[in-house]
């Protein structure tokens, strides 16, 4: 069956780190369903499509998952191409299992395309390798919320020798720094925090373990950030071509529907 929804990553924000077939995909789409911290810049690749924006950040209201997830259906019905689109990957935080399982259960024929997750774009936006022979064997991409709000195994993580890159951190400096030491990490432990990855307004904050949370703090690090601890963070340094030239900026709050 050819799909009629399609779950789409749009990668960081960077428009040129879309790949081919998400590119072909939203040249065909009659109705995009528009997510948080997807780059404007994304949108030029569906120029004919109705966008309806779903996002929730900033303050802005929120549309709930189970109305989101009934948009797709109605317009799948109507026989039209409806297309997901979600910042980085949909199936790294991206809820993409919930609505993979809704669709599957109306019949409703669904394919995923891949996007560059955040974290690694935030890792190459600064030259830090997530893996390096001898050092770091591994990488555990974790979140720091949870709905229930109960939190990662921080002392785990601490004790896996791998790199952590951590998603929506940002206001839990604090607890993570402090749950990591007492698992065993380093306070020395270099860490790497990159705000708006791949965007023309990226900031990197190079710091450690322990003087995360004031570094944090005293830079005003604020969300879409990912926070990247781990002996490679301290290879951080700037590209010369991190950004593209491309003028971009995240949707306003003030388009949400
Ligand atoms: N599916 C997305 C993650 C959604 S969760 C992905 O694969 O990237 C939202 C979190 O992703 C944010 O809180 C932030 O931690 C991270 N994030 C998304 N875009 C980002 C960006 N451009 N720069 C830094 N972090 C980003």
């Amino acid at each position: 069956m050819h799909p009629s929804v399609w779950l789409v990553g749009a990668g960081p924000g960077d428009p040129e780190l879309l790949t081919l077939k998400a590119v072909r995909i939203l040249a065909q789409a009659d109705i995009v369903l528009v997510d948080d911290l997807v780059g404007e810049g994304v949108l030029h690749y569906c120029p004919q499509a109705q966008i309806i924006r779903v996002g929730k950040r900033g303050g802005c209201r929120s549309t709930p998952q189970s109305f989101i997830q009934r948009l797709m259906l109605r317009y799948a019905r109507q026989g039209l191409t409806v297309i997901r689109l979600k910042g980085g990957d949909p199936g790294i935080f991206g809820r993409s299992g919930e609505e993979i399982e809704w669709l599957a259960r109306h019949g409703i024929a669904c394919g995923i395309v891949n996007g560059i997750t955040a974290g690694l774009a935030a890792a190459t936006a600064c030259n830090i390798p997530l893996t390096l022979r001898g050092i770091a064997r591994g990488v555990s991409l974790v979140t720091a919320h949870t709905d229930d709000d109960s939190p990662p195994p921080w002392e785990a993580l601490a004790r896996s020798g791998t790199t952590l890159v951590v998603y929506m951190g940002v206001t839990r400096l604090d607890d993570i720094s402090r749950q990591l030491q007492e698992g065993g990490l380093p306070g020395h432990t270099p860490v790497c925090m990159i705000e708006n990855a791949s965007l023309p307004y990226q900031r990197q904050i190079d710091s450690t373990l322990h003087e995360m949370p004031a570094d944090g703090q005293a830079a005003g690090l604020r969300s879409p950030a990912i926070l990247i601890i781990g002996s490679v963070a301290a290879q951080a340094g700037t590209q010369a071509t991190s950004c593209s030239e491309y003028r971009s900026c995240m949707i306003p709050c003030s388009q949400e529907a």
